[in-house]
């Protein structure tokens, strides 16, 4: 059973997380996408055989290994998609897959891809109605194709995740997302909070305080659904849930969240090059899809050398680097902030979060840039690489 493999604990050596970027090609042209995703494949892409090349190294990550999801663009639009599913699930690895809810996700094709060992497979899923959906998609019909996934992901017994991301636009979603992910067998609830960089940048963010009520939603909820819940780009959530914790604590409670969560995901946050690491199209390796900062080439740079050794990698799992609210919060280890969202909206990767509320005791500076000395800050570059 895919939840009781265990997965790196250790952030420094392994990441909890590779995502390799097969392709940037998709047929659609969603108003978040990090990737600008275009129409047809890149001729640059990385091979098959980089493919199984970037895989062996994915393993030689350490024991256990990391989580290993092959995204996109789309990853269907890779002929070879099953050949590497297959070549990283008889390396060991468990992988999942993030098709785009287009036609190309056809029932043969993935059943023909847990034939090749996949574990799951996750799906975006951003409105409760096919209008909504398709509104955030661009493209009329995502949500039918969507459905379609999801229902054949079910008839295969394929464990399945589903992905929201949460903007202005789909806030108002929120609670009848809830209700639908409880009408459906779904493993986990991945809920993206919007990073305003690709198209991205031209969507509205919610505001701190409203982050802090989905954020307080989704722990309530994490006591009774029947899946598991994270969040993605949103680190404060183990701040709440430590919150809440301790609240259900003093009041007698067991606490039921940290038990439920230690089964199902990592107790602290995973992202932006702690514990999380993303390999690109073309091979290049950024702390995130959202960090567009590459700091070497699987082509030529060993992955394990990269996120271990990197300065950037090093600085951005250095919790006593950040700056402003960040780097004044005793939430700091298990949380840290977005650093993705700090670049996207202050250039300097070590500021502040700007979606967090939380204000650490006696901090009362405004959120706008870091605070690490000079010396951490140089190494985080200002600008994205082009
Ligand atoms: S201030 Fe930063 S480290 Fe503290 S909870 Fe908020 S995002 Fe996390």
């Amino acid at each position: 059973m895919e939840l009781q493999r265990r997965f790196p604990t250790n952030f420094d050596e392994t990441p909890f997380l590779v995502i390799w970027e097969t392709t940037r090609a998709c047929a659609l042209a969603c108003v978040h996408c990090r990737a600008d995703a275009i129409p047809c494949r890149d001729p640059q892409e990385l091979t098959t055989a980089e493919g199984f090349a970037l895989i062996d190294q994915v393993r030689g990550l350490g024991t256990p290994p990391p989580l290993f999801v092959l995204t996109g663009g789309d990853p269907m639009r890779r002929p070879d998609l099953a050949a590497l599913v297959r070549h990283a699930a008889d390396a060991g690895l468990t992988v999942a897959l993030t098709p785009s809810g287009t036609a190309a996700a056809t029932h043969a094709r993935l059943a023909e891809l847990k034939d090749a060992g996949l574990s799951r497979i996750a799906v975006s899923l951003d409105g409760p109605t096919p209008e909504a959906h398709d509104a955030f998609r661009r493209v009329r019909g995502s949500h039918m194709w969507t459905m379609r996934i999801i229902e054949s992901a079910i008839a295969l017994d394929l464990p399945l995740q589903i992905n929201t991301t949460i903007s202005r636009l789909t806030l108002p979603y929120l609670h009848q997302m809830a209700d639908r992910m409880a009408g459906m067998p779904v493993t986990l609830w991945a809920v993206f909070f919007l990073i305003q960089t690709g198209r991205g940048a031209a969507l509205d963010q919610i505001s701190a305080a409203e982050c802090e009520e989905v954020l307080s939603f989704l722990y309530d909820l994490s006591l009774t659904a029947p899946f598991g819940i994270k969040t993605t780009e949103a680190p404060h959530y183990q701040r709440v849930v430590q919150q809440r914790e301790r609240q259900r604590e003093a009041a007698g409670l067991p606490s039921l969240a940290v038990e439920r969560r230690r089964q199902l995901r990592a107790t602290r946050s995973v992202g932006d090059g702690n514990g999380f690491v993303f390999v690109d199209h073309v091979g290049h390796v950024c702390p995130s899809g959202f960090l567009p900062m590459p700091r070497g080439n699987v082509r030529h740079d060993r992955l394990a050398d990269i996120y271990r050794h990197d300065d950037v990698f090093r600085t951005l799992r250095s919790p006593d680097a950040l700056g402003g609210a960040c780097g004044a919060c005793e939430f700091r280890h298990t949380c840290g902030g977005s650093r993705s969202r700090a670049f996207a909206a202050t250039g300097d990767a070590l500021a502040a979060d700007p979606l967090c509320a939380y204000r650490p005791a006696g901090y009362d500076a405004p959120v706008t840039a870091s605070a690490a000395p000079a010396t951490d800050r140089r190494v985080i570059p200002l600008q994205p690489a082009g």
